[in-house]
Protein backbone atom coordinates (compact mmCIF):
# COMPACT_ATOMS: atom_id res chain seq x y z
CA UNK A 1 0.00 0.00 0.00
CA UNK A 2 1.32 3.40 -1.04
CA UNK A 3 1.49 5.98 1.54
CA UNK A 4 -0.79 8.46 0.38
CA UNK A 5 0.69 11.51 2.07
CA UNK A 6 3.97 10.96 0.77
CA UNK A 7 3.17 10.66 -2.64
CA UNK A 8 1.26 13.39 -2.51
CA UNK A 9 3.71 15.78 -0.81
CA UNK A 10 6.48 14.48 -2.81
CA UNK A 11 5.07 14.90 -6.04
CA UNK A 12 3.46 18.27 -5.51
CA UNK A 13 6.87 19.66 -3.91
CA UNK A 14 9.15 18.73 -6.72
CA UNK A 15 9.47 21.33 -9.59
CA UNK A 16 9.22 18.79 -12.43
CA UNK A 17 11.14 18.97 -16.28
CA UNK A 18 8.21 19.77 -18.86
CA UNK A 19 8.89 17.47 -21.76
CA UNK A 20 7.36 16.92 -25.29
CA UNK A 21 6.44 13.88 -26.89
CA UNK A 22 9.96 13.83 -29.21
CA UNK A 23 11.56 13.65 -25.58
CA UNK A 24 9.63 10.99 -24.11
CA UNK A 25 10.78 8.91 -26.99
CA UNK A 26 14.51 10.03 -26.75
CA UNK A 27 13.94 8.33 -23.15
CA UNK A 28 12.22 5.61 -24.21
CA UNK A 29 15.38 4.88 -26.24
CA UNK A 30 17.45 4.74 -23.37
CA UNK A 31 15.53 1.50 -22.08
CA UNK A 32 17.69 -1.45 -21.93
CA UNK A 33 15.91 -4.42 -23.44
CA UNK A 34 15.23 -6.84 -20.84
CA UNK A 35 11.63 -8.52 -21.13
CA UNK A 36 11.19 -7.84 -17.38
CA UNK A 37 12.32 -6.59 -14.55
CA UNK A 38 12.16 -7.75 -10.87
CA UNK A 39 12.48 -3.79 -9.25
CA UNK A 40 9.74 -2.11 -11.36
CA UNK A 41 8.26 -4.86 -12.18
CA UNK A 42 7.06 -3.77 -15.59
CA UNK A 43 6.05 -7.21 -17.29
CA UNK A 44 2.93 -6.89 -14.72
CA UNK A 45 2.27 -3.55 -16.11
CA UNK A 46 1.50 -3.37 -19.80
CA UNK A 47 -1.99 -2.04 -18.96
CA UNK A 48 -3.08 1.08 -16.71
CA UNK A 49 -2.46 -0.71 -12.87
CA UNK A 50 -2.90 0.12 -9.53
CA UNK A 51 0.98 1.00 -8.32
CA UNK A 52 2.57 -0.95 -5.74
CA UNK A 53 4.89 -0.10 -3.17
CA UNK A 54 7.70 -2.19 -4.73
CA UNK A 55 7.19 -0.43 -8.12
CA UNK A 56 7.14 2.79 -6.43
CA UNK A 57 10.45 2.10 -4.70
CA UNK A 58 12.26 1.66 -7.77
CA UNK A 59 10.95 4.30 -9.85
CA UNK A 60 11.75 7.86 -9.99
CA UNK A 61 9.40 10.76 -11.55
CA UNK A 62 11.39 12.88 -13.63
CA UNK A 63 8.93 14.88 -15.76
CA UNK A 64 6.18 15.87 -17.15
CA UNK A 65 4.34 16.79 -20.16
CA UNK A 66 4.38 20.16 -21.46
CA UNK A 67 1.27 21.40 -22.59
CA UNK A 68 -0.72 19.35 -20.54
CA UNK A 69 -3.01 22.29 -19.23
CA UNK A 70 -3.97 23.36 -22.59
CA UNK A 71 -4.84 19.55 -23.39
CA UNK A 72 -6.70 18.61 -20.20
CA UNK A 73 -8.76 21.69 -21.05
CA UNK A 74 -9.32 20.73 -24.55
CA UNK A 75 -9.87 17.14 -23.67
CA UNK A 76 -11.42 16.84 -20.86
CA UNK A 77 -11.73 12.85 -19.81
CA UNK A 78 -11.89 12.07 -23.39
CA UNK A 79 -10.25 8.87 -24.33
CA UNK A 80 -8.67 7.75 -27.50
CA UNK A 81 -9.39 4.62 -28.92
CA UNK A 82 -9.67 4.49 -32.72
CA UNK A 83 -8.84 1.23 -33.08
CA UNK A 84 -11.04 -0.55 -30.59
CA UNK A 85 -9.34 -0.11 -27.66
CA UNK A 86 -10.22 0.93 -24.44
CA UNK A 87 -9.11 2.37 -21.51
CA UNK A 88 -7.90 -0.87 -19.84
CA UNK A 89 -6.59 -2.11 -22.86
CA UNK A 90 -2.64 -3.56 -23.31
CA UNK A 91 -2.17 -1.97 -26.58
CA UNK A 92 -4.16 1.17 -25.89
CA UNK A 93 -2.83 4.07 -27.95
CA UNK A 94 -0.58 6.22 -25.94
CA UNK A 95 -1.84 9.66 -26.49
CA UNK A 96 -0.56 12.47 -24.39
CA UNK A 97 -3.35 14.97 -25.48
CA UNK A 98 -6.03 12.83 -24.05
CA UNK A 99 -7.11 11.41 -20.50
CA UNK A 100 -5.80 10.23 -18.92
CA UNK A 101 -2.29 10.31 -20.09
CA UNK A 102 -2.23 14.23 -20.72
CA UNK A 103 -2.46 14.43 -17.06
CA UNK A 104 0.44 11.75 -15.93
CA UNK A 105 3.95 11.88 -14.91
CA UNK A 106 7.07 10.68 -16.91
CA UNK A 107 8.54 7.75 -14.16
CA UNK A 108 12.11 5.80 -15.32
CA UNK A 109 13.09 2.73 -13.42
CA UNK A 110 16.43 3.22 -11.63
CA UNK A 111 17.33 -0.14 -12.62
CA UNK A 112 16.19 -1.14 -16.00
CA UNK A 113 15.11 2.76 -17.49
CA UNK A 114 11.98 1.36 -18.14
CA UNK A 115 9.32 4.18 -18.87
CA UNK A 116 6.16 4.24 -16.81
CA UNK A 117 3.26 6.94 -16.82
CA UNK A 118 1.41 7.33 -13.22
CA UNK A 119 -1.45 10.04 -12.29
CA UNK A 120 -4.18 9.56 -9.67
CA UNK A 121 -7.47 8.55 -10.43
CA UNK A 122 -10.59 9.98 -8.27
CA UNK A 123 -13.39 8.70 -10.24
CA UNK A 124 -13.93 5.31 -7.77
CA UNK A 125 -13.73 5.02 -4.25
CA UNK A 126 -11.48 7.35 -3.38
CA UNK A 127 -7.83 8.39 -5.08
CA UNK A 128 -5.87 5.65 -6.72
CA UNK A 129 -2.38 5.89 -8.27
CA UNK A 130 -2.18 4.44 -11.62
CA UNK A 131 1.34 3.33 -13.28
CA UNK A 132 1.58 1.86 -17.16
CA UNK A 133 4.53 0.88 -18.22
CA UNK A 134 5.27 2.93 -21.75
CA UNK A 135 6.04 1.34 -24.88
CA UNK A 136 7.42 3.20 -28.03
CA UNK A 137 5.52 1.57 -30.80
CA UNK A 138 1.89 3.05 -28.85
CA UNK A 139 2.84 6.63 -28.82
CA UNK A 140 0.86 8.79 -30.73
CA UNK A 141 0.81 12.30 -31.52
ZN1 LIG B 1 12.84 -1.99 -14.09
Amino acid sequence: MVDDGFYTSFSEKMKLDEIDIENLKWILEKESSTLSCKYCVKQNLLSWSNITGETQRNINVIAEFDKAEEYIKKNGYTEYHPEGTNYWSSDAPVAVQFYPYHESKINVCSKCGAVFLTYTEYSGHGPQHRIRYIKKNLIVS
